[in-house]
């Protein structure tokens, strides 16, 4: 048996959060709260976005195929957002892999052979799984193998962060993000009673986590500015970020809960838990 087979050896190394996102900005609204908050408790936190964003809105709002759209002034701008929003969340360790942005799916973009979405998974994963062995997290967090809502770079992360766990044997604890459904359902009916939805807007039944799906929840709240600044950092990104223009009291109630899915664990932890770290402190 290796070390790295052995139950619970991430008790002798340095606790470790290591997230996996698609792009600048995936960071802030569902694990900006966990970042900040493992940080400030002394474990060392590692941010990793695949892809440059190079898809994301230019200057003036100018969408990725309209005339005028640059996507290396994009990437560029994108990634000094990023770079800010890491110092609000006080993120220990940022790590970019550098692929392209694929863009929605449907959108051109997609066919590029240099997206991250077409990138093999082993060859990706094998980058991030060099990073996993530098960094030793016990526990990792990225999406769910729909990539939250479907969105082709975001699937490719939960891929690549699969496969590069099962490389490594590291992690003692793997997450996927979840947004739980009666969370978006009070969040939706606080948006209608104010006058915030189009009246014909009605939220489809399958959205978001079932909740008895839902193993973790960590309480964010004294985290809620930090993530509103590393949101407002991305702001070239804005108009794709309707949580922005809402009432402070509505980013109150959505930012002070992080949910996740706990997949994996190699160490003891209650079934329902409100740290991610349990059992391996
Ligand atoms: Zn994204």
């Amino acid at each position: 048996m290796t070390v790295n087979d052995t139950p619970g050896d991430g008790m002798d190394r340095e606790l470790t959060l290591m997230a996996v996102h698609a792009h600048p900005d995936d960071e802030v609204i569902g694990t900006g709260g966990i970042l900040a908050k493992y940080t400030a408790e002394g474990i060392r936190t590692v941010l990793v976005t695949c892809t440059n964003g190079e898809q994301g809105d230019g200057p003036g709002g100018v969408k990725p195929g309209e005339p005028g759209h640059d996507d290396a002034a994009v990437a560029e701008r994108r990634l000094a957002e990023l770079r800010e929003s890491v110092a609000h969340l006080g993120i220990d360790h940022l790590e970019l892999l550098g692929y392209r942005d694929s863009g929605m799916d449907g959108w051109d973009g997609n066919g590029h052979p240099d997206a991250f979405a077409n990138v093999p998974v082993e060859k990706a994963a094998a980058r991030l799984a060099a990073l996993m062995e530098r960094y030793r997290p016990q526990v990792i967090v990225t999406y769910d193998e729909n990539g939250n809502y479907g969105h082709p770079d975001h699937i490719q992360a939960h891929r690549i962060a699969v496969a590069a766990a099962e490389m490594t044997g590291i992690p003692d604890k793997f997450y996927y993000t979840a947004v739980p459904r009666e969370g978006i359902r009070q969040m939706f009916e606080f948006m209608r009673a104010n006058g915030m939805t189009p009246d014909d807007f009605e939220l489809p039944d399958d959205f978001g986590t079932p909740d008895e799906l839902i193993t973790s929840v960590v309480d964010v709240s004294p985290y809620v500015e930090n993530k509103l600044k590393a949101l407002e950092a991305h702001a070239s990104q804005g108009e794709n970020i309707p949580f922005l223009r809402m009432p402070p009291e509505a980013q109150h109630q959505a930012f002070s809960r992080e949910y996740f899915i706990r997949t994996t664990s190699r160490v003891a932890a209650p079934d329902k838990e409100d740290d991610l770290f349990a059992g391996l402190r």
